[in-house]
């Protein structure tokens, strides 16, 4: 029987970052999917930065980037057609490396991931296949997998396994765990199409928060244009099998004869969070354990979110040790986490979906009132809090995401990520406070921990530190408007603590050891 470090059930998005992470760190994984091919259509268009440095990781980043647009910002359009509310994009040079949000092409993105899994000699990818039963006890999980076509069936062992398998997941029900339904439930279509001719459209992705007929409007990468709109009480989704219904609609946002429609189905948005996240070695992630009206662009993001958080975790505990403590952790800091992120999606779904003429009205006069005096929050990632609980400690930058600088490396920039390794980072901006770790050098060491100075020129560094070069001063900046010297940050790039001198430093190592599981 083969044993696997990870058996991971379900390849969209969330299951091929896992997977890719969890294999470009050595762990010998198998992934089971029930199809053959990607799925040849987008659900997801848009995609943040936070994503972007998860797939980082995967080693697709860099190639998906040329394909993606940066995200153009949101306005609001209220019943009169003038803007109530808007989106505005961060402009560069971004915090985390990439562009707040990017649109782009969702099966270009599955084909980079899947050809990263076949690259690797540690992946073993079972297509047309499913896992039709496991079991599990105290130190494996013994999964059979079977042949969709065959009927084949083989049994493999492995220390986790992970149910990515989408909204309705089968490990989820297999392990008999319920979501708790936030309450959100409509039918909207959602056309893709490609634009053949200019043609007059908005400059910015749009919510026409219209009562007759509610609708986004959102520019893709390249030609790709896409509009989801609100299915009225009296429609059903079959209304729309009848191409010239669709046009019809359409017609009310652009002139629909300058595009070339690649596909249009209909949706039925809800929102719901898992109650349970994990059995002791069997873990769900993204759609299998949450799901979210698409409002933010946030249901990809926060699979992402949670395959990262995971991966780590996983690759920590395969290196120094199961510990019950850590893993219970993937849950406590991704569940609130993700919930409140699914509370905003939903909070923008009702306002943008509005039916009633007067509550639409009314509801435009407040956000105007808002916008006109400052009062409205018109940064998209404001609505995507900092990890609240888990390996954290209480530091008010713990939870929140490091910076990603620009790096010179051998005279052309280079992203901190794509020199630093999925592990655990001391990073200060000072020879001077490296030399606090010296006592705790070979324990650092042990855990995978990395050293880094980060400065402004080239500048001698201790033994085992790495000196980096920043290009421009974006850690700078943020190092001196956080007033510390010296961060540590966990392997997905949540600082867990920030640093003020070398007792600080020794307590904080202390607490992250005994949160490890490794304080024996
Ligand atoms: C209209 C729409 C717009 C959206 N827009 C955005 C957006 O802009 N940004 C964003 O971040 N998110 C968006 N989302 C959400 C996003 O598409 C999903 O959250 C994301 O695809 C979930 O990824 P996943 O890998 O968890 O699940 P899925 O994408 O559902 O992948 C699950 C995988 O598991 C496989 N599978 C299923 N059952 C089995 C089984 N029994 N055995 C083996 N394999 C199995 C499936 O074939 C599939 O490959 C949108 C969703 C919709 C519907």
């Amino acid at each position: 029987m083969q044993h696997f470090d990870v058996v991971i059930s379900g390849c969209g998005p969330t299951g091929g970052v896992l997977a890719n992470l969890l294999a470009a760190q050595g762990l010998s994984v198998c992934v089971v999917e029930r199809f053959p091919e990607v799925y040849p259509t987008p659900r997801a268009i848009v995609l943040d930065w936070e994503a972007m440095r998860a797939l980082q990781y995967c080693g697709v980043a860099h190639t998906l980037f040329p394909s993606t647009r940066p995200h153009p910002g949101t306005d609001f359009l209220g019943v009169d057609g003038e803007i109530i509310k808007l989106f505005d994009p961060a402009p560069p040079p971004y915090a985390l490396g990439w562009p707040s949000t990017s649109t782009f092409i969702q099966p270009e993105l599955e084909k980079m991931l899947r050809r990263a899994l076949s690259l690797r000699a540690n992946v073993t990818m079972k297509l047309g296949c499913t896992v039709a039963d496991f079991t599990e006890d105290t130190s494996r999980v013994i999964v059979t997998i079977a042949d969709s076509a065959t009927g084949a069936r083989e049994t493999a062992t492995a220390a986790v396994l992970v149910g990515c398998d989408g909204a309705n997941s089968e490990i989820r029900k297999r392990l008999g765990f319920s979501l708790e339904d936030y309450r959100f439930d409509e039918w909207w279509i959602v056309v893709d199409a490609w634009q053949l001719c200019d043609t007059e459209l908005p400059r910015k992705t749009t919510q026409y928060c219209w009562p007759s007929r509610p609708a986004t409007y959102v520019v893709g990468p390249g030609n790709l244009r896409r509009w989801e709109i609100k299915l009225l009480a009296h429609e059903s989704p079959a209304d729309f099998d009848d191409p010239a219904r669709l046009r019809a609609v359409m017609a009310n946002y652009v002139d629909i004869r300058c595009f070339d429609i690649w596909r249009s189905a209909t949706y039925r948005f809800a929102a719901r969070v898992g109650d349970r996240w994990a059995s002791r070695r069997v873990f769900l992630a993204g759609d299998a354990v949450h799901q979210t009206p698409p409002f933010l662009g946030q249901g990809l993001c926060a699979g992402l979110r949670d395959a990262f958080n995971l991966a780590w975790k996983l690759v920590f505990a395969q290196r120094h040790g199961w510990s019950d403590a850590l893993l219970s952790t993937y849950e406590t800091e991704r569940k609130p986490n993700v919930a409140k992120v699914i509370q905003h999606a939903k909070e923008f779904g009702l306002i943008i979906g509005e039916m009633d003429e007067a509550r639409a009205l009314e509801r435009d006069r407040t956000l105007r009132a808002e916008l006109r005096e400052g009062r409205m929050t018109t940064t998209r990632q404001a609505f995507i809090p900092n990890l609240a609980n888990g390996i954290l400690v209480d530091d008010p930058l713990s939870g929140s995401l490091m910076v990603q600088p620009e790096i010179v490396s051998q005279d052309r920039a280079r992203l901190m990520d794509d020199i630093c390794p999925m592990a655990f980072l001391y990073v200060t901006a000072n020879a001077a406070a490296q030399a606090w770790m010296e006592p705790h050098a070979d324990a650092w060491r042990r855990i995978g921990g990395q050293r880094i100075v980060i400065q402004s020129s080239v500048q001698p560094a201790p033994d085992g530190v790495t000196a980096l070069v920043e290009a421009g001063d974006i850690f700078a900046k943020w190092a001196a408007a956080n007033s510390t010297a010296a961060v540590i940050v966990r392997p997905d790039r949540y600082v867990y603590a920030t640093v003020q001198d070398e007792n600080d430093l020794a307590r904080k190592l202390t607490r992250l050891d005994a949160q490890l599981g490794l304080a024996d």
